[in-house]
This record gives C-alpha cells, sequence and structure tokens, in this order.
C-alpha cells in the first residue's frame, strides 16, 4: 500500500526537493496534499504532475487564481487556504513534509504531531519555537518524529538505533553519547573582514557556497543564527542537554554532523550537500531508497577542515546558546525577533551587523513566561513581533 503524504511547503527549496524524491519511487508513495503560501503558478504545476486530492494556499485571492488555473486542466483538486486548512491536511494523510518556513509552520506541524503522524521535520522554527510542548505532543500521540535537516539527520543515522526505535528522547548516558557536534560551513562571510559586514548587501549574504535553499535560512546560514537554532533543535529532538551539543565549523560541508561516545569513537555522517539525501532517508526510514545524490568522490574532497567558530563574527551563535539555557519562551522571542529582523534585511531597511542588535534589544524587552499551551508561545511570539517592529521604526 502506498504511503499517502502531505506537504507543507511544497512550493519552497524543501518542498521541490521532496517531490523530486517521490517522483522516483511513485510505487511507494501518493501525494495527497500539497500547500503553498502564494506561488501560485508552480502550485498549479505541481498538481498537474502530482494529482493531489487538495491543495492549500495563504489567501482566499490566492485559491481563487489557483482555482482558475486548475480548472482550465480540468483537474479534480480541492482548493482551500488559510491555517485550518494546512491544519486539516495535516492531519488527514499518513506522512506530513513539514517545509514552511518559520513560525507560520508551528500550527499545522503541531497538527500533525497532536495526530500521531509520521512527521518529516524541516520547519526547525516550530521545535524552537515549542520544544517541550511539540515533543510532549509527539510522545502523546505516538507521533514518529524524523529530522529532515541535515546535521539532525546525520545525528539521527549515527545514534544507536535502539535510541532512533524508542523514539526521543534518548538518555545520552544510558546510550554512552558523550558529546553531539554540529557541524556548520561558516556561511559566505566566514573570511570576510570583519570591517566590511556592516556593508554587505542581502544578495552577498543569500549566496550560500555549498547548499541552495530559501532565502530566510540562507540569510540564518550568513550570520549562523541557523546553526544556533539547530542547537535548540537538537536540545529538544534528542534529549541532549545544552553543555553536551557542540558547533564546528566544517567549510566543505562534506561531514554533515557527528556523535562522540564515551569509548572515544565519534561517528560521522557524510554526503555530498543535497537535501534530498536526509529526505529520502526519512521518507524511507528504516529502509534506504534512491535520492538522485550522486555519491561523494573521497579522492576528489581530498581534505577536510575544522575550526571553532568565531562568536564575535557570529553573535547569533551565542544569543542561541543563552536562549536555551533560559528556557522557557526565550527561543521563541528570539525566534520571532529574528524572522522580523531578517526580513527587514532583505527588504534592507537594516544593514547586517543590525540583525543581532535588535534580537538581543526584543531579548531584553520582553519577559521570559513558561507557556503550558501554544497560545502562550503565540503571544510572546506576537509581543516579540511588535518589539522589533517598533525598534525598526525608530532607527
Ligand atoms: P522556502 O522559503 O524555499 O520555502 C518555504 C515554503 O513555505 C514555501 O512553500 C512557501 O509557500 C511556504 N510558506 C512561506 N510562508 C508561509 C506562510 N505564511 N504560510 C504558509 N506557508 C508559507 O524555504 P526552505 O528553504 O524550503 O525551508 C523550509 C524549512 O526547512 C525552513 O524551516 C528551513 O529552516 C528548513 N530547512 C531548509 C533547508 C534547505 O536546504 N532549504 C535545510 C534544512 C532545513
Ligand atoms: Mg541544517
Amino acid at each position: 500500500m502506498k504511503q499517502k503524504i502531505t506537504i507543507l511547503g511544497s512550493t519552497g527549496s524543501i518542498g521541490v526537493s521532496t517531490l523530486d524524491v517521490i517522483a522516483r519511487h511513485s510505487d511507494r508513495y501518493q501525494v495527497v496534499a500539497l500547500t503553498a503560501h502564494s506561488r501560485v503558478q508552480e502550485l498549479a504545476k505541481q498538481c498537474m504532475q502530482f494529482r493531489p486530492k487538495v491543495a492549500v494556499v495563504g489567501s482566499a485571492e490566492a485559491a481563487s487564481e489557483l482555482q482558475s488555473l486548475l480548472f482550465a486542466h480540468d483537474l479534480n483538486v480541492s482548493v482551500l487556504f488559510g491555517t485550518a486548512a494546512m491544519c486539516e491536511v495535516a492531519r488527514d494523510c499518513d506522512v506530513v513534509m513539514a517545509a514552511i518556513v518559520g513560525a507560520a509552520g508551528l500550527a499545522p506541524t503541531m497538527a500533525a504531531a497532536e495526530a500521531g503522524k509520521k512527521i518529516l521535520l524541516a520547519n526547525k522554527e516550530a521545535l524552537v519555537m515549542s520544544g517541550q510542548l511539540f515533543m510532549d505532543a509527539v510522545r502523546l500521540s505516538g507521533a514518529v518524529l524524523l529530522p529532515i535537516d541535515s546535521e539532525h539527520n546525520a545525528i539521527f543515522q549515527c545514534l544507536p538505533r535502539q535510541v532512533c526505535d524508542g523514539r526521543y528522547p534518548s538518555n545520552s548516558e544510558q546510550n554512552g553519547v558523550s558529546k553531539i557536534l554540529l557541524t556548520a560551513s561558516g556561511g559566505p562571510f566566514l573570511t570576510t573582514p570583519l570591517d566590511s559586514l556592516r556593508k554587505v548587501t542581502p544578495e552577498q549574504a543569500i549566496a550560500h557556497p555549498n547548499w541552495v535553499m530559501g532565502k530566510k535560512i540562507s540569510v540564518d546560514s550568513a550570520t549562523m543564527m541557523n546553526k544556533g537554532l539547530e542547537v535548540i533543535e537538537a536540545h529538544w529532538l534528542f534529549g541532549i542537554p545544552v553543555e553536551k551539543i557542540e558547533v564546528l565549523i566544517h567549510p566543505q560541508s562534506v561531514i554533515h554532523s557527528m556523535v562522540s561516545y564515551v569509548d572515544g569513537s565519534m561517528l560521522a555522517q557524510l554526503g555530498n550537500p543535497d537535501m534530498r539525501t536526509p529526505i529520502a532517508y526519512g521518507l524511507a526510514y528504516p529502509e534506504r531508497i534512491s535520492s538522485g545524490v550522486a555519491q561523494l568522490d573521497m579522492a576528489k574532497i581530498a581534505s577536510l577542515q575544522f575550526e571553532q567558530p568565531d562568536l564575535k563574527r557570529f553573535p547569533c551563535l551565542a544569543i542561541c546558546f543563552d536562549a536555551l539555557r533560559a528556557g522557557d519562551t526565550a527561543p521563541a522571542i528570539l525566534n520571532a525577533a529574528n524572522e522580523v529582523a531578517v526580513q527587514a534585511f532583505l527588504d534592507k531597511k537594516i544593514g547586517f551587523l543590525m540583525i543581532p542588535v535588535l534580537i538581543s534589544e526584543v531579548m531584553s524587552k520582553i519577559t521570559n513566561r513558561r507557556a503550558t499551551e501554544l497560545r502562550g508561545v503565540m503571544e510572546q511570539d506576537l509581543l516579540a513581533r511588535e518589539a522589533a517592529n517598533q525598534f525598526i521604526a525608530m532607527l
């Protein structure tokens, strides 16, 4: 029987890579729903190729545009719009690829967790915002959570099999895990002179040396906020305390992360930097399927380099470690401030170096509170966005 898949964020970088892998294995997977925000033309093309039952977009206008495009091609796809519809399609399937970018993905990803689905998690912001609530929902419903972020997918592959099968969190002491090492390319500004960083443009920031990704995560990679968010993501996914998570710069992006064990062993997962590898792994787990990614040519790569991250160059990384230590809704405040800051930088309203300044300012303004339900998290998210926008308006 084919597995029925919903892809949240199908028009994005991860969404498109997911459909590429699925197209290679149409005997195993059936796409039942696709969602996108506003890129209606792309979504219509995907509907023509994959024939889902439902397509969901962000607004009524986008829905009527999509409806007409599909009607012209005589396609029988139900077109819906809005967050409630995205939550609905996340419940009505076997597998959910959670690939919406940012806080917008939280509600549908949480709906999939509460409904006990197999979740392929790319939307790291959902977990950063609501780590405890999300993991509680996964445990309560018996959902299967498979990390797609390449680093977390690598760690998942390097952890003892019984940890993966027992689901999360692992007990790192009992399993002999002494540390996890998240590798980071260092992004496009790893060696840029510090005094030139003030003037870098959005175009330079999104030109990642190794990965092709959406704009938001590309800017996050340039500030290393992405790695900071991944530290928080790893903490929740694997139940690993913050002091056992280390970040290591590895400019080639060949080793996607490592797990260090008490006996001195260190396991790593290697591969070409192409998200179709972790996506294929998540789709077929515990089996392996082809992904379209070429094998690594180790002789050609010849050498791999590593270095400690420079926190003066990448203050966002330190801000994330602090937010994780602070706990409660500090990571949600951080995430919201970062989303506003990144958008303002892409819109050329603030400079690159203002991103960490703005985030720190917002974090000092908003009182960190515990949230026992999603509503509390969303309230903190909103307060942080308001404070960030006020700060930008005053500049
Ligand atoms: P992207 O910008 O290319 O795509 C984002 C998708 O989300 C699009 O389909 C878009 O329509 C949808 N979307 C955007 N705003 C929305 C809204 N308000 N409501 C509903 N849908 C909305 O992003 P991406 O690079 O594919 O990243 C997606 C997620 O995966 C992010 O959380 C990112 O951190 C994570 N991720 C991406 C990569 C990568 O290589 N691209 C790697 C690891 C993790
Ligand atoms: Mg990553």
